[in-house]
């Protein structure tokens, strides 16, 4: 560090204190840009939440966005999740499916995933089309003992069973970006998200490092190979591709969606376009954010245009200080990714 010319000429002469949040930089640059309206094949969002849009709301908005059908993950348990289920029930089943969320407090109360199980099994019965394993398997979830639940705990296998015997696909998020397990300090990448969401970060004796969650995540999956499952966001690895694609080498039964990492992506676009024309039928679109067609569009100038240094679609707070390159994907691979992938693996 002692001889980085970038370094020294901070230290001599342009050092300022300027609050990060008032660096606001526009870029100077004058290149190609392409706005998408429109995807080049009617899409399916595989990855939505959609507790708090009425569903009169959303038709308009998709079809604004040529977004075909959507996968409503659910975010709500019992009571809550009777209204949500009772409220998606005018939804055209051709449009619309809902997963439901693994509700692990049957386990903190002493009770055995037997009741996990029933419940899965009511909620597919009331129209539910898949499961959906939230991060806070292996970073909060606790037994009745107070300990942790490992993501491969061997007590939880009849749940993912209990999946492949309904046959709906489980999608899991488990862990979250690198950054997240890193410490809140200046060299965090992500350091303003995280200052917006201390909640966020995951780093500390009392968390499984990044590494442990994804090598127990991918157990899972070799142990269920009769299971169907969704690896979100890139499968939790979409700063490190190659080991996205280990996973997928090593799990015929894995498929992957990339919602809420267009950022990742679109900074490392060289090996991401490797990693979707190699990986073109186990990649499925989805965008874990509010629909809006200004969202969308930037998800399609992200596939399908090779735009250089724009904004990426994101939550509020942003993810980190970079912007992100188009992939330029071929007609053909951008038919697997929008639809075609989604249909194959959720039996659509
Ligand atoms: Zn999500």
């Amino acid at each position: 560090m002692a001889n980085d010319p970038f370094v020294e000429m901070v230290g001599k002469t342009a050092r300022v204190d300027l609050p990060l949040s008032d660096f606001q930089p526009v870029p100077q640059l004058r290149v190609a840009a392409h706005e998408i309206e429109r995807p080049a094949w009617p899409a399916i969002d595989a990855h939505a939440h959609l507790d708090s849009i009425p569903l009169a709301e959303l038709w308009p908005i998709l079809d604004a966005s040529g977004v075909e059908r959507i996968v409503n993950i659910s975010l709500a348990k019992g009571a809550e999740l009777d209204e949500a289920i009772r409220r998606a029930r005018p939804a055209p089943p051709e449009r619309y499916r809902l997963f439901v969320l693994a509700d692990w407090t049957p386990l903190a109360r002493g009770e055995s995933v037997r009741a996990i199980t029933d419940e899965l099994e009511r909620r597919v019965e009331q129209g539910a089309r898949g499961l959906k394993v939230w991060k806070d398997l292996g970073l909060t979830a606790r037994d009745a003992r107070g300990a942790l639940l490992r993501v491969d705990d061997e007590r939880l296998a009849p749940l993912f069973e209990k999946a492949g015997e309904l046959q709906i696909p489980v999608m899991l998020h488990i862990g979250d970006p690198a950054a997240f397990f890193q410490p809140i300090d200046p060299r965090n990448e992500r350091y303003e998200e995280l200052a917006a969401h201390p909640e966020w970060s995951f780093y500390g004796p009392e968390f499984p490092t990044w590494e442990e969650l994804l090598d127990a995540q991918e157990r899972v999956i070799a142990r269920h190979p009769r299971v169907r499952f969704l690896g979100a966001h890139v499968g939790g690895a979409a700063e490190d591709l190659a080991r996205a694609a280990a996973m997928l080498e090593r799990c015929p039964n894995l498929a992957l969606d990339f919602s809420a990492r267009a950022a990742e992506l679109g900074r490392q676009p060289r090996t991401a376009r490797a990693f979707f024309l190699r990986y073109a039928d186990r990649i499925l679109f989805g965008s874990d954010l509010l629909p809006s067609p200004a969202m969308y569009r930037l998800y399609y100038r992200f596939l399908e245009t090779e735009d250089e240094y724009f904004p990426y679609p994101t939550h509020e707070s942003g993810q980190g200080r970079w912007r992100i390159y188009g992939l330029g994907l071929p007609k053909d691979v951008l038919k697997k990714i929008y639809r075609t992938n989604a249909e194959t693996w959720l039996g659509w």
